[in-house]
């Protein structure tokens, strides 16, 4: 069993000021896999003390230096690949090979782009060719609160992480206490490449502990948060008295419209996008909204599918999906389900209940339901698991309607042949992101959502610029 109760606070691993045991579980045995140590108020408040200590020093270390440090860290991140694998893994049952390309791949993406943008951006700048004298200096927000959730930890680490450092932040991160090893060992990374003491700090701790207590710090800056709707909300309540930058980045519902001319392989595309790390992701395509003429060969293919997926423990190779991340989440989406089918909709695909021959762990069936109503609950609740709700449409207004009808607004896909169709909606469609016929949005893209997805955007210059403030000076000397 692994141990590893303690937090890393200006530069050295210090014990809980109290203790307070937490089992780690591993959602494929559901066996205690690690104990951490919640935190409590002395020790955010050590760790934010750091922090503000070490920030004049890292806001005034060069730009170039605090790059070479990202870099440096970029490299130690690629040696130890395999560390981090088997810890989410283990942790929040991403299947081993799945965490080796994907969960690992997108953390060393982020932070290299990191690089190349802060490298590309004037942090100090005139305001224009017609005003010599004014002056664009932009500068760290200060101390930044990072809260990270277990889905794609190290993507999301690495995106607040790495922003923050360029831009001169200096910072505290609270992970999931749901996958705390992947970050603890991203802190020994940090120790590794050499960054000054105080200015990266991590204290491990669920929600109403350390992470309240970092949102309504009076010493905190900003808090970068990604998680949960609910959650988001109440941490945009408790920074409100200190007034601090709040930047969220929330759930989702996104719509994937297959019109009748969509390339062949679409449906197909779309369900194993949905599956994908268990079809735990905020941007998961979860309402297939299908043209009306195309529809029943399209729940065929969907079905399909979902029936080919194969679901297995987290340890194993292969390309199987893994368990949902812990018993509390299998019982939510055992729930919905249930709703779904009560609520009228037609299991095509998997249904309640683990898949056959599996008594233990926390694994869900592959699901698709045909026959979704926009108003039912799985059609706008986030589930958070593979499951896909498939819904019929006519034209194309009505499938821009159904697909911004919901409180969310993060990813929307579109599957077409026609171009001035596709970039007709994605004008139209509600969200931060838009993607169509399966294509990708390239490195320093933003990501980050409209309405109840939240309000920031992470990646490239617009995830550094999230931690940047623009101070504006007139009267700038010029000799
Ligand atoms: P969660 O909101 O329960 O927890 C996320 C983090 O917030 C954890 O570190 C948790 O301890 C902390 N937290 C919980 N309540 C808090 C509070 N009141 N104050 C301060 N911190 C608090 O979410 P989760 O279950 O870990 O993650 C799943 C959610 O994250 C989904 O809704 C998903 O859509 C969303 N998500 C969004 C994005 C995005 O970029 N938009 C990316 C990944 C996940």
């Amino acid at each position: 069993m692994i141990e590893k109760r303690d937090f890393y606070i200006n530069g050295q691993w210090v014990s809980p000021a109290t203790p307070n045991d937490f089992n780690v579980i591993d959602p494929s045995t559901e066996e205690p896999c690690a104990i951490i140590s919640l935190g409590g108020d002395a020790d955010t408040n050590a760790a934010v003390a750091a922090a503000k200590a070490a920030l004049p020093g890292w806001m005034a270390t060069p730009v170039q230096d605090r790059i070479a440090l990202v870099e440096k860290l970029a490299e130690i991140y690629a040696s130890r690949g395999e560390d981090l694998a088997q810890a989410m893994s283990a942790e929040m049952g991403a299947p081993i090979d799945m965490a080796r390309t994907q969960q690992i791949g997108a953390g060393s993406y982020h932070l290299k782009t990191f690089i190349r943008a802060a490298r590309a951006f004037e942090f100090d700048r005139p305001l224009n060719d017609r005003s010599p004298n004014d002056r664009l200096i932009f500068e760290a927000v200060g101390v930044a609160a990072l809260i990270t959730p277990w889905n794609w930890p190290m993507n999301q680490i690495t995106l607040k992480v790495g922003a923050a450092a360029v831009a001169g932040c200096t910072m505290i991160l609270k992970p999931s206490e749901q996958s705390p090893l992947n970050a603890m060992i991203f802190a020994e990374m940090m120790d590794e490449a050499g960054f000054p003491a105080g200015v990266f700090n991590l204290v491990n701790g669920d929600g109403v502990g350390v992470g309240s207590a970092l949102s309504g710090h009076p010493d905190v800056d900003m808090v970068s948060f990604t998680g949960s709707t609910r959650a988001g909300t109440a941490i945009s309540k408790n920074a409100a008295d200190t007034l601090k930058k709040v930047h969220l980045e929330l759930g989702g519902k996104g719509a994937n419209v297959v019109f009748a001319d969509a390339d062949e392989k679409a449906v197909k595309r779309g369900v194993m996008q949905m599956m994908n790390n268990t079809g735990q992701s905020c941007n998961a395509p979860s309402r297939m909204l299908v043209q009306r003429e195309i529809y029943d060969d399209a729940v065929k293919i969907a079905a399909a599918t979902a029936q080919k997926v194969a679901v297995g423990s987290a340890h194993d190779e292969g390309r199987h999906i893994g368990p949902v991340v812990n018993e509390a989440q299998f019982n939510k989406i055992q729930a919905l389900i249930q709703v779904g089918i009560d609520e009228g909709a037609r299991v095509v695909a998997g249904g309640t209940g683990r898949p056959d021959g599996v008594n233990q762990g926390f694994f869900v069936k592959p699901t698709v339901f045909a026959d979704v109503t926009n108003d039912m609950t799985i059609a706008r609740e986030e589930i958070f698991g593979p499951v896909l709700t498939m819904i019929p449409f006519d034209t194309e207004e009505d499938a821009v309607r159904i697909a911004n009808d919901t409180p969310y607004g993060l990813t929307n896909y579109v599957q077409t042949q026609d171009g001035a169709r596709a970039n007709r909606m994605a004008r139209t469609l509600r969200s931060g992101m838009v993607e169509m016929n399966g294509q990708a949005r390239s490195a320093g893209s933003p990501f980050g959502g409209m309405k109840q997805s939240g309000n920031g955007r992470e990646g490239g210059i617009f995830g550094i610029e999230d931690f940047l403030e623009v101070k504006a000076v007139g009267g700038w000397a010029t000799e």
